[in-house]
């Protein structure tokens, strides 16, 4: 399952000189390119989900093929939310099996971005998951998309950057340095001495939003200066509606005729940019670098000593609040099939990853619920918690020689 940690990818990305392509999809033709372009070029990669593209999709629908791709994927994967708008944002996509979110709040003033910043730092640190953030604006000038991101540039400063970073605890940090989301007009000019200079004085992995449009040697000097992450959508959109435009000319209809080809259009563009930016030929390697990343099932075992009504509150109640709390995927309560001797209930608690054990133990929603209306009438119980048998062996868990 080759879903790793996105901090240790991009860790490793940055270390050694290249950049992993984070590619937005808004379909399953994109997800389906975007995974056997990364294969073909065995290159780690990350999918992309864009709250903004949220209108164009299903999220809740699609999260599961996205996750599904990404497991039975032979290269490593990481799975990112990108410009979420909120805190609420950030926890609905981990929840939906997001394994690294982005938080947008870059329209802010400096204060405001900072502290709603540090909220979803704090909340995804919680269950071991990495933040980006973005300082400076980057603007959208034409094309898909662009409408999204209105204004001018706003180019990141350095002195601003270091005290956004250290403010935020963010892992990763998106410049604006000249990039625009959307199509570019005209020659790009970027900024690659304030780009050097960000990355002296911060030392982290750096994003870069709006690649579209931009030469092979603007590439290379973005990756020689840090930046391990590309965002890349707009050229993806082109690639497919060029290719939808040919058909209908060509005298397509339906609709499987007037997508032939689609897939492949996008696939060919994806296996330009993971070429270009150094990433090809690094999953093997990579893989043996980064931590798999997997969920935990938090399973509790009890019998309770009330009313069945009283049992049907208790339980209703749990499944009610229980599913809020950061890092928690899936709530299932069970009542055993058959009368037994031995526990006739059950809770199947799923987290995103192992930190959440703790900080959902801690969490005050956890704590009130238990207090109040599981442990008075669940005295009798086992609780355990678990993580796939063999990813655990593989880590010389317990068990291992
Ligand atoms: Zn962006």
């Amino acid at each position: 399952m080759p879903l790793v940690h996105m901090h240790d990818m991009l860790s490793q990305a940055y270390r050694n000189g290249y950049a992993v392509g984070a590619f937005d999809l808004v379909s399953l033709d994109f997800l389906e390119a975007i995974i056997a372009g990364a294969e073909a070029c065995e290159a780690p990669v990350i999918l992309s989900l864009a709250e903004s593209h949220f209108e164009y999709f299903d999220f809740e629908l699609i999260m599961p093929a996205v996750e599904a791709a990404a497991r039975r994927s032979i290269v490593p994967v990481a799975i990112h939310l990108d410009h979420g708008a909120s805190l609420e944002s950030a926890r609905r996509g981990i929840r939906l099996g997001c394994n690294g979110v982005m938080v947008d709040n870059s329209l802010a003033p400096l204060t405001e971005n900072i502290e709603r910043t540090r909220q979803v730092t704090v909340m995804a640190h919680g269950c071991d998951i990495p933040v980006e953030g973005e300082l400076g604006y980057v603007a959208g000038v034409e094309g898909e998309d662009a409408e999204r991101h209105p204004g001018d540039v706003v180019y990141t400063s350095v002195e601003e950057a270091r005290h956004y970073v250290d403010s935020t605890g963010v892992d990763f940090l998106a410049v604006s340095i000249g990039t625009v989301h959307g199509r570019m007009k005209g020659e790009p000019k970027l900024d690659f001495e304030r780009l050097a200079q960000i990355n002296q004085a911060l030392n982290l992995p750096l994003v870069i939003h709006g690649g579209t449009g931009l030469s092979p040697t603007q590439f290379q000097r973005l990756i020689a200066n840090g930046v391990a992450k590309i965002n890349y959508y707009t050229a993806l959109a082109d690639a497919a509606g060029e290719q939808l435009a040919e058909n209908l000319q060509s005298g397509a209809r339906g609709y499987t005729q007037s997508v032939k080809g689609m897939q492949a259009a996008i696939r060919d563009e994806v296996e330009r940019c993971i070429t270009l930016w150094g990433s090809a030929g690094r999953a093997a390697e990579l893989l043996r670098q980064c931590r798999p990343w997997h969920n935990v099932e938090h399973l509790i075992f009890f019998n309770l000593t009330c009313s069945e009504a009283e049992a049907r509150k208790i339980i209703a109640e749990g499944e009610r609040v229980l599913g809020d709390i950061p890092g928690v995927r899936h709530v299932f309560a069970g009542k055993a099939l058959k009368d037994t001797d031995h526990y006739r209930y059950c809770w199947r608690v799923q987290f995103a990853s192992a930190a959440v054990v703790d900080s959902y133990r801690e969490h005050p929603v956890h704590v009130s619920y238990a207090d109040t209306y599981f442990r008075p009438h669940a005295g009798d119980r086992v609780t355990e918690d678990f993580a796939p048998a063999l990813a655990a062996l593989e880590q010389g868990g317990q068990g291992a020689e």
